[in-house]
């Protein structure tokens, strides 16, 4: 049969907290073409930890890229027709590996991970000058949540990697960093980087100079020669290498060349390229960024100031402002794992829908303690207002209203200090399927939520950085170019009294699940 003839086409890996992804998108046109994705284990050894394999994320990679490849070939579209991968990734997670053997040091320290929370408040007595120290070169808080600490707690702790270390044989790297030096030829010749917006979540880059900050590094006394070149966020870092993996080396030689931490790279793929734009991206978390332009605005309300992109060598960065929520669909895998009250996660929204109420219930979903806007490990989850009446449905319920009104939360810090209130809401994420909670999230903000018909905006703000990279070319940001996005609109729909008074009970919520441990 006849090869279908199409322009150019790019693929991307979104690896998420939760799922790993390869999508194919064409390149002039910005469709998907084709796609793969596999869930990714989570494990949880003791109370507030949480770690993945970090081979196992490598593996799930290179089955998305084969699976994907063979659909491909279903659909007769040539995969020698991709000409560019971009990479996106969960962001902070961290992983130390052995150069010269390609094998991990230790497991995946994820985001969530709460283990460091005793690292950070030794650190926090220590911090030198003002209390500013970190907040004014980083955009971020001293928080359990950014990857410093976690290297901190592997250097402390893991015999190996302080092994490895000694004897020059360890790299530090984010889940990008991990990536791509594997994909690029791991152990044999394996190029060693990460892009400015997934360094500026390890607490250690400096977000002005655009580099590793040596005071940073001592403070944190993490040793600068096991960190990764920092590079733009659309460059032809290295060339795909992975022959050892029979099918995917079908891509063997193609150029990776677009790398964005994934709340940046949703940022790109909603196409915020605007200063005041914004979108909130509804996955394992919840993050909202708004593209503050080539500033640096510092927040006064409990954001987090961080790279939105630099999308070329010679490019300027940008900057957003970021709320980000630690748990979201992550309460609705709770539900499904730890209370086995659904069996998959969309069947939350017809437990939600058989009541349309919580009926009173509040559900704060603090298991990682409250990131924004209140940055409070000591917050543990609470679900309050139970009464004989309540059933599973309502405690579903709760946990939907939950993620819209953390949200709201965000939205409304945001709001502050952007000066300018927004008046849509950009969604994308898992969890945007479910309209139930699109719905609630229209009604609580009180103002339209707006969802892209194409679902993968993450992978295709990856995409679209390495296809538009010097040397690749097959993809323009020219905004004349960037086609219209055609969105499904959720309006509110309840009067803005009530939902004023829902989200003054979800704060009384909050602030009991505030200081329970100490
Ligand atoms: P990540 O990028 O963090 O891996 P995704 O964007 O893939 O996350 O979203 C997956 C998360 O969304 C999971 O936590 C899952 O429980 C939740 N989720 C997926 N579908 C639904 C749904 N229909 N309703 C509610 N939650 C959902």
């Amino acid at each position: 049969a006849n090869k279908a003839v199409l322009g150019p086409l790019v693929g991307a890996v979104d690896q998420g907290t939760s799922s790993t992804r390869f999508l194919v998108f064409n390149s002039k046109t910005a469709e998907l073409l084709s796609h793969h994705q596999v869930e990714l284990k989570q494990e949880f050894p003791k109370e507030g930890w949480v770690e993945q394999d970090p081979k196992e994320i490598l593996n799930s990679v290179y089955e998305c890229i084969e699976k994907t490849c063979e659909k491909l070939g279903q659909l007769n579209i040539d995969i020698s027709n991709i000409k560019a991968i971009g990479v996106s990734n969960q962001r902070e997670t961290t992983v130390v590996w052995d150069k010269l053997t390609g094998e991990p040091l230790y497991n995946a320290v994820v985001w969530l991970d709460l283990r460091t929370q005793s690292t950070v408040e030794n650190l926090s007595k220590r911090i030198p000058g003002n209390n500013n120290f970190v907040k004014s070169k980083t955009g971020l808080p001293l928080s359990t949540y950014f990857s410093a600490v976690k290297l901190r707690w592997l250097l402390d702790n893991v015999r190996k990697v302080q092994k490895a270390v000694e004897e020059e044989r360890a790299l530090f790297g984010t889940v990008d960093s991990w990536l791509i030096w594997c994909l690029t030829g791991g152990a044999n010749g394996g190029v060693h980087c990460t892009d400015v917006t997934n360094a500026s979540r390890t607490m250690l880059f400096n977000i002005h100079s655009l580099e590793w900050d040596k005071e940073l590094c001592e403070f944190f006394e993490i040793p600068m020669k096991i960190l990764p070149n920092v590079r733009s966020s659309s460059e032809i870092y290295g060339l795909m290498k992975i022959s050892h993996s029979l099918k995917a080396g079908a891509l063997e030689g193609v150029p990776i060349s677009g790398c964005l931490g994934d709340q940046s790279a949703a940022l790109v793929g909603q196409m915020c390229f605007q200063d005041g734009q914004a979108k909130n991206t509804y996955g394992t978390g919840c993050f909202l960024l708004c593209n503050t332009g080539r500033k640096c605005v510092f927040s006064e309300h409990g954001l987090l100031t961080t790279v939105a992109y630099k999308l070329g060598r010679d490019k300027p960065v940008y900057y957003a402002l970021e709320g980000s929520v630690a748990i979201a669909g992550a309460v609705v895998r709770w539900l499904r794992d730890n209370l086995g009250i659904i069996k998959t996660s969309e069947e939350i929204e017809k437990l939600a829908k058989e009541v349309g109420t919580s009926y009173g219930c509040y559900f704060v979903p603090a298991f990682s303690g409250l990131y924004a806007p209140y940055w409070e490990p000591s917050a543990r989850g609470i679900i309050c207002g139970l009464t004989q009446f309540t059933n599973r449905c309502h405690i579903a319920f709760a946990a939907l209203e939950a993620v819209c009104f953390q949200t709201r939360e965000i939205l409304d810090a945001m709001n502050r200090d952007c000066g300018m209130p927004l008046r849509h809401l950009q969604v994308d994420g898992g969890m945007t399927n479910n309209k139930i909670l699109m719905q609630l999230q229209a009604d609580i903000l009180y103002i339209p939520v707006v969802k892209p018909s194409m679902p993968e905006t993450t992978a295709l703000g990856a995409a679209m950085a390495a296809g538009a990279a010097e040397g690749v070319g097959v993809w323009s940001l020219d905004p004349e170019d960037l086609s219209a996005v055609t969105v499904e609109r959720f309006e509110p729909q309840i009067n803005a009294e009530e939902s004023e008074i829902r989200y003054s009970t979800w704060k009384k919520a909050v602030m009991k699940s505030m200081g329970w441990v100490t």
